[in-house]
């Protein structure tokens, strides 16, 4: 890309990575209790362009569950099959401030879930799939996670064993969209299906290729497959804007500047509008649930680099 020379991209990498490597802050999640069990010291930091170029560092083949990653993009499933406004209408786009898997928000928003990157959002936007039957809406949420990815993805299925069985908050915040008619299909497949979406394994690089597609206008620049309409892709940063982190939301885009998603797996994907992805990938969270290592680094890389969409951070 045309604003950044090949090696200021690979040294903004470089730098991130050798300033946070050591960093030991947080804890790896254990809610879900084979997360407890990932090496707590893997790191890995990963620019994808639009053009398709990866600079990389770390241990970027390392396979992680992609957990709440998967939202956005399910989120642009649905606004491919129906419209951005039926996201707008059936789940919301507002930000809740409060924690990922928050049922006071539902208490809160009676006519909304909140919006798709908060569990309950998420899980209702697994059930507004428009599928025949549970393998239908599973193959259509997988495939199209592969296709942004632009590779194969497997789920883990040791992750999906321990959080379908662990999955009792997540059950009761189906079964309240379900009382409330919020949600679109039966509560125990979507939570089923929502479950699997989350157990995906990818690598940095994978999260970097997703997120490189939506800086390219929807469309993946290593398999030039059209992943999402180009109209459609700003609604869909801009929840991730004001939506990605939670209750931490706010604080990361005033740090960062750069529409982003977590996931309790470590992993992180923030997009750079028009130019690139940033994604990182290290499994001690903070209290919010979000990556330490992986916020600083793409903190790092979007100041060291000048691109928050607001202007330089
Ligand atoms: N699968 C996880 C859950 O439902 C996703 C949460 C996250 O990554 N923040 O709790």
């Amino acid at each position: 890309i045309a604003d950044f020379s090949d090696e200021a991209l690979q040294r903004a990498v470089d730098e991130a990575y050798a300033e946070f490597k050591d960093d030991q802050r947080g804890e790896n999640a254990d809610y879900i209790p084979i997360l407890a069990e990932v090496p707590s010291d893997l790191f890995a930091v990963v620019i994808a362009t639009r053009d398709g170029k990866l600079f990389t560092a770390g241990d970027i083949e390392y396979r992680f569950s992609i957990q709440s990653v998967s939202k956005p993009f399910t989120a642009a499933l649905i606004m491919n099959q129906q419209s951005p406004e039926v996201i707008r209408e059936k789940i919301g786009v507002e930000p809740t401030g409060m924690p990922f898997n928050s049922k006071l928000a539902l208490a809160v928003y009676e006519q909304r879930s909140v919006n798709p990157l908060v569990n309950a959002g998420a899980i209702a936007a697994v059930s507004l799939v428009e599928a025949n039957d549970e393998a239908q809406r599973w193959e259509l949420i997988h495939r199209n996670i592969e296709g942004f990815a632009g590779s194969e993805l497997a789920i883990l299925d040791e992750v999906f064993e321990s959080e379908y069985s662990s999955a009792s908050s997540n059950r009761g915040i189906a079964n309240i969209l379900f009382n409330d008619n919020r949600l679109y299909a039966d509560p125990e497949e979507s939570l089923r299906v929502y479950t699997m979406q989350c157990s995906i394994g990818v690598n940095t690089r994978d999260l970097a290729v997703m997120g490189a597609t939506l800086a390219n206008g929807g469309e993946n620049p290593i398999t030039g497959e059209r992943m999402l309409a180009a109209e459609d892709v700003p609604e869909l940063l801009a929840i991730m804007a004001t939506a990605g982190f939670y209750d931490e939301s706010g604080e990361w885009m005033f740090s960062a500047g750069l529409p982003a998603k977590t996931g309790v797996g470590g992993g992180i994907v923030a997009v750079v509008p028009g130019k690139f992805a940033i994604a990182a990938f290290a499994p001690r969270l903070d209290e919010a649930g979000n990556s330490v290592r992986a916020m600083e680094a793409i903190r790092h890389i979007s100041s060291a680099l000048g691109v928050g969409v607001f202007g330089a951070n």
